[in-house]
């Protein structure tokens, strides 16, 4: 092109991966499986895929999957191939992730996709016969969704010998990989003349990136959001031309960080006019995520504050620093207490060293551990643990009945899942009414909620909402669960958005109190003034509006009902006990202080601030979701009558041995 960057084409022959062309191309050739290890920024993701429809998989309608963890990555991945293939997302190149699909049958021919959704094709194709090749890819994270993959296709493979399978890893965890699909339970297969492998294949792709000096800070840091703002200064006043990479948690404090720096760039004007302050995480709209992958104009330097999917899933062009806090958002569960959450927790050395590498990208760079090198050497875990092992199993339980897979213990894990958690998982199964006495999915009520891509607990809800009559407002409440938050992020505005809340604010709670916004939002004729008014996210309300209408076309194609409870809230209650008893709360009664236990494991609990019932505490509620720092807070919270409970479950509380009214 005109504009002194390389061609596309130039550009693409500079990657690592390029060399390799060929050697890949010759080992899917003759391999079931290959496993490729190669650098972050090597061309795993973009290139591979590229190579093989060069090479004919693609011909003859067969499409080549690409799996990643992160819906964003799946989004921005697909951006980049097509723009390199010169075709508009959805042709050739196409995506597809919940709720949302981009592709054209018949003509595309790579298709980037999330694991989970590469899962619910299973369920009406269980032998992907539209794949010729899949390519795992960033098999190194170990979400569960991945795991489980693994472990059927690895099943998929004895019925289908053709079908070739990339797994690829940023890291060296092929040995266990290749382990896994070497080890196979059934008598080895013939070698067949025309048929590949089954030994798999791997090959580790060189080109490293250049030389990152590590600092450490000299004490531990007490606030590591102020950290990243004085360290972003700092590289700015004293180190030449190049972008910042800043690994923070979630929205909240990459949101914080960023209306610091912004203000701090303003104060300071001199050195930080250049500054491009950019956030980077899952649920960020569209527009902004272009920005942080558009190439940084001269004179400006660009900081990017990310969750963890710039580790390894997205590289960002021109990184030369980076700040690494030592914590991500990681989910954990506790099969005793039943609790899952998700909590800030220190990352591993391997992350550690993943996120260094992004700042020797381009040259030789520079990373800032905001934590000690004592820290680092003696405390900082070798490896994280798979998703698998410390995650509520319920959502995973339920693909694999719906799979037909019965005996879930048995089943070929890549990372076995702790007893504890499979038992517990099948326990709210069955009292869900999702499984019967073997084990097996019921009919029709467990095919139905596997039917519905969400959690089983919400799925219920939604399922049991067309019995009580009321599913239009359960499904818009549903779709509004299903996304991150309707709400605009609160910083220095805490007490305006409040108000803005409680203009919303339903006495029943907060499922009564999105459907208010929900109403409001249709009167305004879905206007982003109003939004912006009140405080609300208008891209998330778009969202909301197609998840919904997504939900009520598979509720009506599963048999369901669609109708309005109009102002009777008391069905909507029910409904919402129906999927969520197992979360059933009480207020201590000596408590003044709000504190809650859970009706299940007697957990201490609290309604988060965020709650339009925070310091309402009726006597029962139901709740959504959890956050933990110093405590437990519960998120989206609904009163309740402690015999809906009950009803909806008998045996759940008489198992439990814990009737919630006499108790
Ligand atoms: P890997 O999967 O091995 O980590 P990728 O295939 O994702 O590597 O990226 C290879 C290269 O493609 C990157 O180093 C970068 O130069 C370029 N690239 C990838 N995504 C983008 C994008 N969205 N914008 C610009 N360049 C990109
Ligand atoms: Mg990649």
């Amino acid at each position: 092109s005109g504009y002194g960057y390389a061609s596309i084409e130039k550009q693409r022959q500079r990657l690592p991966v390029y060399k390799y062309r060929t050697s890949i191309l010759y080992l899917v050739e003759t391999h079931a499986t290959t496993i490729i290890v190669g650098e972050t920024g090597s061309g795993k993701t973009t290139q591979i895929p590229q190579y093989l429809k060069e090479a004919g998989w693609a011909d003859g309608g067969r499409v080549i999957a690409c799996t990643q963890p992160r819906r964003l990555a799946v989004q921005a991945v697909a951006s980049r191939v097509a723009e390199e293939m010169g075709v508009k997302v959805g042709e050739e190149v196409g995506y597809t992730i919940r709720f949302e699909d981009l592709t054209n049958k018949g003509v595309t021919m790579i298709k980037f996709l999330t694991d989970g959704v590469l899962l619910r094709e299973m369920m009406d194709d269980p032998l992907l016969t539209k794949y010729s090749v899949i390519m795992v890819d960033e098999a190194h994270e170990r979400s569960i969704s991945t795991d489980i993959l693994l472990g059927l296709l690895k099943k998929i493979q004895r019925r289908r010998p053709e079908l070739r399978l990339i797994i690829s890893s940023a890291t060296i965890e092929a040995k266990s990989m290749s382990a896994f699909f070497q080890a196979r339970k059934s008598r080895h297969r013939m070698e067949c003349e025309g048929l590949p492998k089954m030994e798999p294949a791997i090959l580790s792709v060189e080109g490293r990136g250049f030389n990152v000096q590590i600092h450490y800070v000299e004490e531990p840091v007490s606030d590591y959001v102020q950290a990243v703002v004085s360290t972003v200064m700092l590289i700015n006043d004293q180190e030449p031309p190049g972008d910042i990479l800043v690994f923070l948690t979630g929205q909240d404090d990459i949101d914080a960080a960023v209306q610091l720096l912004t203000e701090e760039a303003r104060t300071n004007r001199k050195n930080s006019s250049g500054l491009i302050i950019l956030p980077l995480y899952s649920g960020l709209p569209r527009a902004d995520q272009e920005l942080v992958f558009s190439p940084t104009p001269r004179g400006k330097r660009k900081v990017v504050i990310s969750t963890n999917i710039a580790e390894t899933s997205l590289t960002l062009e021109g990184v030369v620093y980076v700040v690494d806090s030592g914590f991500s958002k990681q989910r954990f569960y506790n099969p005793i207490s039943d609790i899952e959450n998700l909590v800030v927790a220190p990352i591993s050395k391997a992350s550690a060293r993943q996120r260094a590498g992004r700042a020797g990208r381009v040259r030789p760079g520079k990373c800032y551990r905001l934590y000690t090198e004592e820290y680092f050497v003696n405390e900082m875990p070798a490896e994280g643990i798979p998703e698998m092992q410390r995650s509520n199993l319920v959502s995973c339980v339920i693909q694999l009945k719906a799979l037909g897979i019965d005996n879930i213990l048995g089943f070929d894990w890549p990372a076995p899942p702790p007893p504890e958690a499979m038992i517990r998982a099948v326990e709210v199964l069955y009292s869900l009414g999702v499984i019967d006495d073997d084990a097996k999915l019921t009919s029709p009520t467990g095919f139905q909620v596997a039917e519905i891509p969400l959690d089983p607990m919400i799925s219920k809800m939604i399922l049991s909402s067309s019995e009580l009559g009321c599913s239009e407002e359960i499904i818009t409440i549903a779709a509004i669960l299903s996304i991150q938050s309707i709400w605009v992020s609160s910083r220095g505005a805490q007490r305006e958005l409040d108000e803005a809340r409680l203009r919303f604010a339903a006495a029943e709670g907060d499922h009564v109190t999105f459907l208010n916004v929900y109403k409001g939002f249709l009167q305004s004729s879905k206007s982003s003034r109003w939004c912006h008014k009140n405080f609300i996210n208008y891209q998330s309300m778009k969202k909301v509006v197609e998840i919904r209408e997504q939900l009520r076309r598979i509720a009506l194609r599963i048999g369901m009902v669609l109708k309005s409870c109009e102002s009777d809230m008391q069905v909507l209650r029910k409904a919402v006990c129906a999927g969520f008893f197992a979360n059933a709360c009480r207020l201590e009664a000596s408590s003044q202080s709000g504190l809650y236990k859970t009706i299940r494991g007697s957990q201490e609990i609290y309604i988060h601030p965020s709650s339009v019932l925070f310091r309402v505490n009726p006597k029962w509620i139901v709740y959504h979701s959890l956050v933990s720092t110093d405590r437990h807070y519960m998120r989206n919270v609904i009163s309740i009558d402690p015999s809906w409970l009950l009803e909806a479950a008998p045996h759940f509380y008489q198992h439990q041995r814990l009737n919630p009214i006499v108790h």
